[in-house]
């Protein structure tokens, strides 16, 4: 009998942290919980150790952990802050590591997992984008692999299963197109936090939502595919899908085009992050065509959604500049979350910083961590200025 994966779960209490442990659940003879991870989501967390009895867990204050070791004592190791994360990524016991980590602070974990010959199911994009090309020359000297949770990624990987690369002629990665495609751009100023945080398709951490609607996310998923896949700007496309309904694309030099579709359900790809090669039953909603009945596509504005050239352009600039464009945008949506600044104002922030900031070709990790923290730096000090 194959030996009981140990999974190690970043992020443990958002919302792919919970479909996460929904799928563990469902084969306690192939998986088991070796640590957890929270920030915020104390509660949540003190239930999950109930549940699920990790040998150990992450957090990030002292006063999480002291609410842990208060209700746990000595049954649940406990670690604290960043080296924390890093620790409970690597720890020789566990097999596979799920980040869904939120921003940058995912970077780290994963490198460390990737020192630790980890099989990585990656939910965290940011990762990729401010390092993507440190990522996979670490992964080509490593045991380690990185399996994508992102649907589109997915999607992708699976469309990629039995193929060679070289033969893929176009990526085309769809978008739901958030709640504004339709709307027109004057109108942007106007938008409300509660607005902007309800998905038409998608129901997600409140981070991941904003740049849905800004398509910012979009964006980053455009550089995590270009390093995943390792193929240039040019090949990969994207193509607004309002229905959800087909997760991505591969086309092939003779034309042929593959599809992965489903309605929207995470579990589907973080299970395949956990399984593959192999697959496993899931009991999830199976699509009936009937009810279907059509699937629409559009063409993205990319003038109305500035967040997405943008993303072109931190890809062509290359270096520094996506690490940068990533650390401008998230201090941007903490701003708009905040009520701080307009949802017009996001793309604006990111351009100007962007333009700021010198750009360094071929960054080490070092220099990548300084970009970050410069772009929120700028974003934070020069905020005034900036929405003038
Ligand atoms: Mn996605």
């Amino acid at each position: 009998m194959e030996k009981v994966k140990n999974i190690t779960i970043l992020g443990s209490t958002g919302s792919i942290g919970e479909n996460s442990l929904e799928v563990i659940s469902n084969f306690p003879d192939k998986y088991r919980v070796a640590y957890l991870s929270a920030n915020k989501g104390i509660p949540k967390l003190v239930e999950q150790i109930r549940k699920f009895r990790p040998i150990g867990v992450a957090v990030m204050d002292q006063a999480s952990a002291d609410v842990i070791h208060k209700i746990y004592g000595d049954t649940v190791k406990i670690y604290i802050g960043e080296e924390g994360l890093n620790t409970i990524a690597s720890n020789v016991e566990v097999d596979i590591v799920i980040n869904s980590l939120v921003g940058f602070i995912g970077l780290i974990p994963t490198i460390k997992a990737i020192e630790s010959n980890k099989r990585i199911a990656l939910a965290n994009k940011e990762t990729l984008v401010a390092a993507g090309n440190i990522i996979t020359k670490m992964l080509k000297s490593s045991r380690a692999e990185i399996i994508p949770i992102d649907s589109e990624h997915s999607a992708i990987f699976q469309c990629l299963v039995g193929e060679d690369i070289n033969n893929v002629s176009r990526l085309i990665l769809t978008a739901s197109g958030g709640p504004f495609w339709k709307m027109e751009k004057e109108n942007f100023a106007s938008i409300t936090i509660s607005q902007a945080l309800k998905h038409p398709n998608w129901k997600m951490g409140n981070k991941i939502t904003i740049d849905s609607a800004t398509l910012m996310n979009k964006g980053l998923e455009i550089i995590e595919a270009h390093h995943l896949f390792n193929l240039p700007l040019e090949k990969i496309e994207v193509v607004i899908h309002p229905q959800s309904i087909i997760h991505s694309m591969v086309e092939f030099v003779d034309g042929s085009i593959k599809a992965q579709l489903g309605y929207p359900d995470m579990k589907i790809p973080i299970q395949y992050a956990l399984s593959y090669p192999e697959r496993f039953p899931l009991s999830s909603l199976r699509l009936n065509f009937n009810d279907l009945k059509q699937m629409t596509f559009f063409e993205p504005d990319i003038d109305k959604f500035e967040c997405l050239s943008l993303a072109y352009k931190a890809l062509v600039n290359g270096g520094t500049s996506p690490a940068i464009m990533n650390a401008a945008n998230e201090i941007a949506v903490e701003l708009f979350l905040s009520q701080k600044i307009s949802f017009d104002m996001i793309p604006k922030i990111i351009q100007k910083t962007m333009e700021s900031i010198k750009i360094i070709p071929e960054p080490t990790l070092e220099e990548i961590i300084k970009a970050d923290s410069e772009a929120r730096n700028f974003v934070i000090s020069n905020i005034n200025n900036l929405i003038r």
